[in-house]
């Protein structure tokens, strides 16, 4: 989904298109052990609880580095395993989900005869996935229809509804030459309008083939050699396959400087630029437009973003300089590079080692079986999802995570009136917009419905082919339609919440409502610390130095005087300035622009949950357990959401196109600046998680 800009995760999301891993040995199937507890028929979750004494590191003064204390033993007990690229408690709860979710999908699909349709869907879907043999055997055969049909233009002009009907075939964070879709309009919320953005690239982001550091110019090198070994495996010469390699980095890398810096994706303005078919055609002559739109039978199209139209440009001009047989090197390498997880084990290999291993320090590719359920996952989530919630999400456990979201929007609520620096004019309109957010939580009200897709047992290719055919169709069809309101961005099975900010709504995933994040088995200090916390966090996202220039309806429009906007902007720097002090590995640093957004959610997200936590509890007699106060288990609760360990590979990576900070400065960034957690474990002024009162930032 690469068109959603001004959707916020409070973690970053896997890239599953670039997640292939490879095949499994039969003996790898029966080692690895299912999700089915032992002696019953039935899937079960592992339980950890939220507050978990085992992960303390007791030698480490708290007042130190709270995450070191609070995670220590945690990170000794937890290393990562070969086939991960990182390690967390996020990442442990997703992996516990995906034995568990296997449980499921291998009771749908030895289900046979009677199941109803979502059952057929899962349980065929993983099937087909599962059989590495068919994959092998059909190899190339897969792709021939697509492979084929690159052969065929032979002027720039004709590859227009080629490139229209590839694209339909590329998902997930990757896209063909642009993106492309529907999203809504920026300046009316209720309604949806075409949309065109900048992609087209294989390396994760645009400053990959920008900067002229020695680690950097080595990834372009690799990526290069990756290319060229995947133009080897479509059949080339080494001679040929060097060449066109090289063609593609070069035009590759004309698209990635037309293209925002991450940082400037931030700025909705530079985001927006609404025009019609007529100007289209003037920006970008060389590409046929009305046929683009005629091929992939959009409805009528009256408005289109097109941003940033500097990109646009760039595209108009390679297809006049590039001979049509550059484009057919182009289209061929990324239909292949995107298709390795249904092809042979030569291209999946070939995809881990340069993505997972190379970029992000992975040892070993994970299992087929994970795989497969993160594709089921990916491509069927409401399917999958229906069956993951009637197991794991009882109306109770919503009502009670509702509950929890209410009395933080209050605490939201007593914060904005109290602030000392803003207006009671724009405070007026804060409120507005904070009553104006949607809650969702567990699940959609109604499921997406895949029937119109055919998903057999017998043609996996096929299965993603069609399935990824169906996302970019949902995507168009939705042009002039009313803004559906109860859709979810993410799967109910996600361990992972976001805040949409044209939609003014905060989604919770029943994945992510589990222990050891929400834990109802715990008392309210670790929860309000841990999900309470992240509630709080996106919901500031509404007010974030981003998600702030979007008001009630959703609709980019200021809503702010201009005295207020400066104290604001004040605060956020603060916040950035604190951050870009940090360093994630060797010399780089975290980039305070980059993770402005979330480093402002996370701070104020905690400030919400304590307070609100303050009011659950105010008239309970709370006392100390296990040796520690209540505010003392708020704040390692808190802490321990995000105790991890971490490769120097990903590290590297993540600082570039993560807005998150690393684990360990998103806990203690946030702690230095409450005055809360410093009375919580008596700490002092001077100590390290005692920022200076004059360098104190706090914006909500
Ligand atoms: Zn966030």
């Amino acid at each position: 989904m690469p068109l959603r800009k001004f959707v916020y995760f409070i973690r970053q999301k896997v890239n599953m298109k670039t997640v292939a891993t490879m095949c499994l040995s039969l003996l790898a199937l029966l080692l690895s052990g299912s999700a089915f507890a032992q002696g019953q028929g039935e899937p079960m979750l592992p339980y950890s609880p939220s507050l978990d004494l085992s992960s303390i590191d007791n030698s480490v003064d708290p007042c130190a580095n709270l995450y070191q204390y609070a995670c220590g033993r945690w990170q000794k007990n937890n290393p990562i395993p070969a086939d991960q690229t990182s390690w967390s408690v996020y990442a442990k709860l997703y992996q516990d989900n995906l034995k568990f979710l296997r449980g499921i999908l291998e009771q749908a699909a030895a289900s046979g005869g009677t199941r109803d349709s979502v059952t057929q869907e899962i349980g065929d879907f993983y099937t087909a996935c599962m059989d590495e043999g068919e994959a092998e055997r059909r190899g190339l055969g897969a792709l021939k229809a697509q492979l084929d049909a690159i052969e065929q233009p032979r002027s720039a002009r004709e590859l227009t509804s080629l490139v229209a009907r590839l694209q339909l075939y590329v998902g997930g964070y990757r896209s063909l030459l642009f993106s492309a879709g529907s999203d809504q309009d920026p300046d009316n919320s209720e309604r949806v309008i075409a949309v065109l953005g900048q992609g087209g690239l294989g390396l994760p982001d645009r400053d990959y083939y920008t900067r002229e550091d020695a680690k950097s110019k080595e990834i372009r090198e690799r990526y290069l050699q990756h290319v060229q070994k995947i133009f080897e495996l479509l059949g080339e010469n080494g001679e040929s396959a060097k060449k066109h390699a090289e063609t593609l980095m070069r035009m590759e890398t004309g698209l990635a400087k037309a293209s925002l810096t991450r940082v400037e994706q931030r700025d909705p303005y530079k985001l927006k630029n609404k025009t019609d078919l007529a100007a289209l055609n003037k920006l970008a002559p060389n590409f046929d437009w009305e046929a683009y739109y005629r091929e992939l039978r959009y409805p009528s199209i009256e408005i289109i973003n097109v941003a940033p139209a500097s990109f646009f440009v760039e595209v108009n001009r390679q297809l006049e300089a590039e001979p049509i047989e550059n484009w057919k090197s182009y289209l061929r390498f990324h239909i292949a590079d995107t298709s390795s997880p249904y092809l042979s084990s030569a291209f999946e290999q070939e995809n881990f080692d340069f993505y997972r291993k190379y970029l992000r320090g992975a040892k070993e590719m994970q299992p087929r079986w994970k795989r497969c359920v993160q594709l089921t996952d990916y491509n069927l989530g409401e399917a999958l999802g229906q069956a993951y919630v009637r197991k794991v999400f009882s109306p109770q456990l919503k009502q009670s995570t509702l509950d929890m979201v209410v009395r933080i929007e209050a605490a939201m609520e007593q914060r904005i009136r109290t602030l000392d620096w803003m207006s009671p004019e724009t405070k007026q309109q804060a409120l507005v917009k904070l009553h104006g957010i949607r809650n969702k939580i567990g699940y959609p009200d109604k499921w997406r419905d895949y029937s119109s897709v055919k998903i057999t047992a017998k043609d996996f290719a096929g299965d993603i082919q069609r399935l990824t055919e169906f996302e970019h169709r949902r995507r168009i069809a939705k042009i002039g339609k009313p803004v559906d309101h109860g859709e979810w961005e993410i799967s109910p099975t996600t361990v992972d919440a976001y805040y949409n900010a044209q939609m003014n709504d905060i989604n919770f995933p029943a994945g992510v409502l589990q222990p050891p994040l929400y834990d109802p088995k715990m008392d309210d200090a670790p929860n309000y610390g841990n999900t309470g916390g992240t509630i709080g966090h996106e919901l500031t996202h509404g007010f974030d130095d981003e998600g702030s220039q979007f008001d009630a309806t959703g609709n980019l429009k200021n809503w702010w005087t201009d005295e207020d906007r400066k104290k604001f902007d004040e605060r956020t720097k603060c916040v950035s300035g604190q951050y870009s002090n940090y360093v994630v590995v060797d010399d780089v640093h975290i980039n305070g622009l980059l993770t402005m957004g979330e480093d402002v959610a996370d701070l104020g997200g905690e400030i919400l949950a304590y307070i609100a936590w303050k009011g659950a509890t105010k008239n309970k007699d709370l006392s100390l357990m296990d040796g520690l106060t209540p505010e003392q288990r708020f704040f390692i609760g808190y802490a321990q959401w995000d105790c991890a360990n971490e490769r120097p590979e990903d590290m590297r990576m993540r600082a570039q196109v993560d807005p998150h900070s690393p684990p360990e400065y998103r806990i203690n960034g946030v702690v230095v600046n409450m005055p809360e957690f410093a009375k919580a474990f008596g700490c002092k002024a001077g100590q390290p998680m005692v920022n200076p009162p004059e360098k104190v930032c706090r914006v909500w």
